[in-house]
């Protein structure tokens, strides 16, 4: 493993033990209700110590949308199965056979690639297939499942595990009783018409949460793909915080650059900033404001909320401009911040900010890894 200072700054701290509590927690809400769950791990670009954290969690399945992401948790030796859920693109068939164990599909053209590669390499590669209930992004339409199913089922290599939806993505559509419902009797239909029996019926992403809690009937519902509510804590339809889980597994913590007493209002004719937009700002006077070391270029700005009493005033490539209020910060002084999932998968993805992992190793794998 790499060697990291754990005083580099700045960097990112992953609270493994958090992740770990995170994880169990929600599987065992998620069980009570007969409902399995995928983790999902690209918001941390399959990072295989936090991929562990979740599978010591009690989770069978990780999920990721990206082939190199779920290569980077199976080279680490992490015993579950993995699952690509975004559909493969015809370059990545091999890799896809190779790393996944399923994958979700909604083209035939590609599913009978998929088949042909795993016939190559003796292997049965599971297929979740993905139903369009109306958010408009991958998924077959409910009326094109029985063709699809027809075409698929003479191929060798691959097996029908399921279907799957994905709402509250492109469209904002809510996974709501109704869609569930529906996807309910999508499933019971085709198992009915096919003679066949689904092992997984996927309703969703962490968008269902709300749903879970409140509903009467799941259905034929079976499983969620879990991934930004396992990190922030949050339901992701209100984002309003989750009770039982903890809402900062992973935080940004950068240098302070500069700290100065300079008026709020720039000097000057206005006329547009560093990304073509003509700023405002509020006239309070003289304040205190400090740069901190990161930019747009390593995290996404607007995700970001300071702990303690300050606030962003600005940010450029390169720089945070900040406003310190009351408190007292020297130029070398760290500034934490909680990330949003966005902020969180941009930090994790910049190569000019640390990773650093604290509460590691949670326990012994079992197996004695
Ligand atoms: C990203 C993704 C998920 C996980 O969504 P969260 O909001 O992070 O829970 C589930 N399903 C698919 C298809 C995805 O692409």
């Amino acid at each position: 493993m790499t060697i990291f200072d754990k005083n580099k700054t700045p960097r990112v701290e992953i609270d493994l033990e958090k992740i770990h509590g995170n994880t169990k927690r929600l599987r065992s809400f998620f069980d009570q209700r007969g409902i399995s769950m995928m983790c999902v791990t690209k918001g941390v670009l399959g990072n295989p110590l936090i991929s562990r954290a979740m599978v010591q969690a009690g989770v069978k399945l990780l999920a990721d949308s990206r082939i190199e992401n779920l290569k980077r948790i199976r080279d680490a030796g992490i015993e579950a199965s993995l699952v690509l859920i975004r559909t493969p693109s015809m370059g990545k068939i091999k890799d896809v056979v190779k790393y996944a164990d399923i994958s979700v599909n909604s083209e035939i053209s590609v599913i009978e690639r998929l088949s042909s590669e795993a016939g190559k390499t003796n292997k049965i590669h599971g297929i979740i297939l993905m139903v369009d209930l109306g958010d408009l992004r991958e998924g077959i339409l409910p009326r094109d499942l029985g063709q699809t199913l027809l075409k698929i089922m003479p191929l060798t290599g691959v097996k029908i595990l399921g279907i799957g939806t994905n709402l509250g993505c492109i469209g904002g559509v809510l996974p709501d009783q109704a869609k569930m419902d529906q996807l309910t009797s999508i499933a019971r239909d085709l198992e009915l018409r096919f003679n066949i029996r689904f092992d997984i019926v996927s309703g969703g992403n962490s968008a269902n949460y709300n749903w879970v809690k409140s509903a009467g009937d799941i259905g034929r519902i079976n499983n969620l793909r879990i991934g930004e509510m396992i990190f922030t804590g949050r339901e992701t339809v209100d984002y309003a915080r989750v009770e039982f889980l903890e809402t900062n597994t992973i935080s940004l913590v950068a240098q302070v650059i500069e700290v100065k007493e300079k008026e709020s209002l720039p000097r000057g004719t206005i006329t547009t900033d560093a990304f073509g937009k003509v700023p405002t700002f509020v006239d309070r006077g003289t304040i205190t404001r400090a740069i901190v070391e990161v930019g747009r270029q390593d995290v996404l700005i607007n995700g970001l909320t300071p702990m303690g009493d300050m606030e962003i005033l600005g940010a450029s490539s390169d720089h945070i401009v900040m406003n310190l209020m009351k408190r007292h910060v020297q130029v070398g002084d760290e500034i934490r911040f909680h990330m949003d999932y966005g902020a969180m998968l941009s930090a994790m993805t910049s190569p000019y900010i640390e990773k650093v992992y604290l509460n590691s190793p949670i326990a012994p794998m079992p197996g004695g890894h």
